[in-house]
C-alpha cells in the first residue's frame, strides 16, 4: 500500500488478521517466561507494518503517523503487547527528519527489509531521572570518532536491536542554556558490544526487555552522529511527540480491548438470576470508561493530524498521551473490578494488560511532567521545576 492512498480501515483489518494468529497463550508465556516475542515482531516485520513510516524510496510504504497509530492501536485492541517493538516507529520520526541523506541510504533499505532493527532509544540516566539536561553520558570528540562514557537505564529492547538512538553530552551543561550540546548518535550495537558497550536486563513487573546500558571508552565513527553536534535535544524532542502519540494510539487499545472485554463478560455472566451488567453499578462503570476513551483517541487524532502536518503539536501530544493513558488505566481497573475474581486468573489476560497498561503514566514521560508542562507553556504559569 502507497502513502498516498493508505486506507486506515484496511490496515486494520490487515493488522487484526496477523495479530489473530498469536493467540493469547502465546502472550501469556512469552509474559511468564519474561521472554521476547521475536516470532510476532518477525511476522510484524516481513509483513511491513515496522517499517510502514519509511518513505517508499528507502523501500517503506511511506505512510503517515496516522497509519503507524492505527498499526499499534489495533495491536493493543487484539491483546497483544506492542511494547516488544513500537520503538522503531518513534525513532524513526528523528532519523526521517535529521538524519543525512548517506545515514538513510546506509539505514533504512535495510531496515525496511527487516535485516536490521532500530529499536533502542537512549536517554534516561539513574541521576537525571525526567531532568534530561542532566544526563551525564558524555561523547568527546577524537578525530574521526566520538568516545562514549557513561550509563543509561530503562534502555528497552537494547537485547533485540541492532541500533540505538543515543542522547549524550557534547559540551558541559551552561545554566543559561540546558538543553544546549546534547548531541544524537546511531550506535551500532552489535559492533560495540564488548567493545565498550555492556547490556544488563532489569526484570520488571511487565515482560518489556528492558536493560541498563555502560559505555566504557566506546568508539562510536564521527559519520554516526545525527544533524548537528550540540543540537541533539530538539531532534529527540520530535522523536518525543511522535512517541507520545503513538504511545497515546496504544493506550486507546489498551482501553478498547478491556471495555470490549468487560462488555461481552458483563453480557453473559449471571449472578442472582441475570446478567451482571444488567445492573447499573456494572453498566456505568463501562459507559465512564468507553466515554473517556472516545474523547482521548479524539485528542491522539488531532495531535497526529497536527505532527503530520508539521505543525507544532507538543500541546496535544503531551494531552493526547495522558488523556489515553487514564482512559486505559480506567478501563483496565474497570475490567478487573467486572471480573470479580475471575479477573486475577492469568488466563483471562486482563491481570497481564492491567500490568502492562500501568506503565504509560510512568513512561516515556510521568504524569506530573506532562501536567507541568501544560501548566507553564500552556497557561503560562511560572516553571515548577
Ligand atoms: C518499563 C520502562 C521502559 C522504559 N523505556 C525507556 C526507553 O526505552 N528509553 C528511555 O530513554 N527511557 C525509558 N524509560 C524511562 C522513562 O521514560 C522514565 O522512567 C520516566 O520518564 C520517568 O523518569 P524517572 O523514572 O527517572 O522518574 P523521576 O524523574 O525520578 O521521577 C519520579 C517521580 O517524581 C515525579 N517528579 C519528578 N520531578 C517532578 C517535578 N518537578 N514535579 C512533579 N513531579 C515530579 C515524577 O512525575 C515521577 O512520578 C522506561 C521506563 C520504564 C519503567
Amino acid at each position: 500500500m502507497s502513502g498516498r492512498e493508505h486506507d486506515l480501515g484496511e490496515i486494520r483489518d490487515a493488522v487484526a488478521k496477523l495479530c489473530a494468529t498469536f493467540p493469547m497463550e502465546y502472550w501469556r508465556e512469552t509474559d511468564r517466561e519474561r521472554r521476547y516475542p521475536t516470532e510476532f515482531v518477525r511476522a510484524l516485520t516481513e509483513a511491513g507494518w515496522l517499517s510502514c513510516l519509511i518513505p517508499e524510496e528507502y523501500g517503506g510504504a511511506g505512510l503517515p503517523l496516522t497509519a503507524a497509530a492505527a498499526v499499534l492501536e489495533e495491536i493493543q485492541r487484539s491483546g497483544a503487547n506492542g511494547a516488544a517493538c513500537h520503538a522503531q516507529m518513534y525513532v524513526m520520526g528523528t532519523l526521517l527528519r535529521h538524519g543525512s541523506p548517506a545515514q538513510k541510504e546506509k539505514y533504512l533499505p535495510k531496515i525496511a527489509k527487516g535485516e536490521l532493527r532500530l529499536q533502542a532509544f537512549g536517554v534516561t540516566e539513574p541521576t537525571a531521572g525526567t531532568d534530561t539536561s542532566s544526563i551525564r553520558t558524555t561523547a568527546v570528540r577524537k578525530g574521526e570518532r566520538y568516545v562514549v562514557n557513561g550509563q543509561k537505564v530503562w534502555t528497552s529492547r537494547a537485547e533485540h536491536s541492532d541500533l540505538m538512538l543515543l542522547l549524550a553530552r557534547t559540551a558541559p551543561r551552561s545554566e543559561a542554556k540546558r538543553t544546549a550540546g546534547l548531541s544524537v548518535f546511531i550506535v551500532d550495537m552489535k559492533t560495540a558490544l564488548g567493545r565498550g558497550l555492556a547490556i544488563r536486563p532489569i526484570r520488571t513487573m511487565i515482560n518489556h526487555a528492558t536493560t541498563e546500558v555502560f559505555f566504557d571508552n566506546l568508539e562510536v565513527p564521527t559519520e554516526n552522529l545525527l544533524g548537528e553536534e550540540g543540537k541533539g535535544f530538539r531532534y529527540i524532542l520530535d522523536g518525543m511527540n511522535a512517541e507520545r502519540i503513538l504511545i497515546g494510539a496504544e493506550c486507546v487499545g489498551d482501553a478498547r480491548w478491556f471495555i470490549a472485554k468487560a462488555t461481552a463478560y458483563a453480557g453473559e455472566r449471571r449472578v442472582f438470576g441475570r446478567p451482571i451488567g444488567q445492573n447499573q453499578g456494572v453498566q456505568f462503570p463501562i459507559a465512564r470508561a468507553y466515554m473517556a476513551t472516545e474523547a482521548a483517541a479524539l485528542m491522539v487524532e488531532r495531535a497526529a493530524a497536527l505532527y503530520e502536518s508539521g505543525q507544532p503539536c507538543g500541546k496535544e501530544a503531551n494531552m493526547a498521551k495522558q488523556l489515553a493513558a487514564e482512559a486505559s488505566w480506567q478501563a483496565g481497573d474497570m475490567c478487573l473490578q467486572t471480573h470479580g475474581g475471575f479477573g486475577f486468573a492469568e488466563e483471562y489476560d486482563i491481570e497481564r494488560k492491567f500490568r502492562e497498561t500501568r506503565l504509560y503514566q510512568i513512561a516515556p514521560i510521568s504524569t506530573n511532567l506532562v501536567l507541568c508542562y501544560l501548566a507553564e507553556h500552556v497557561l503560562g504559569l511560572p516553571r515548577s521545576y
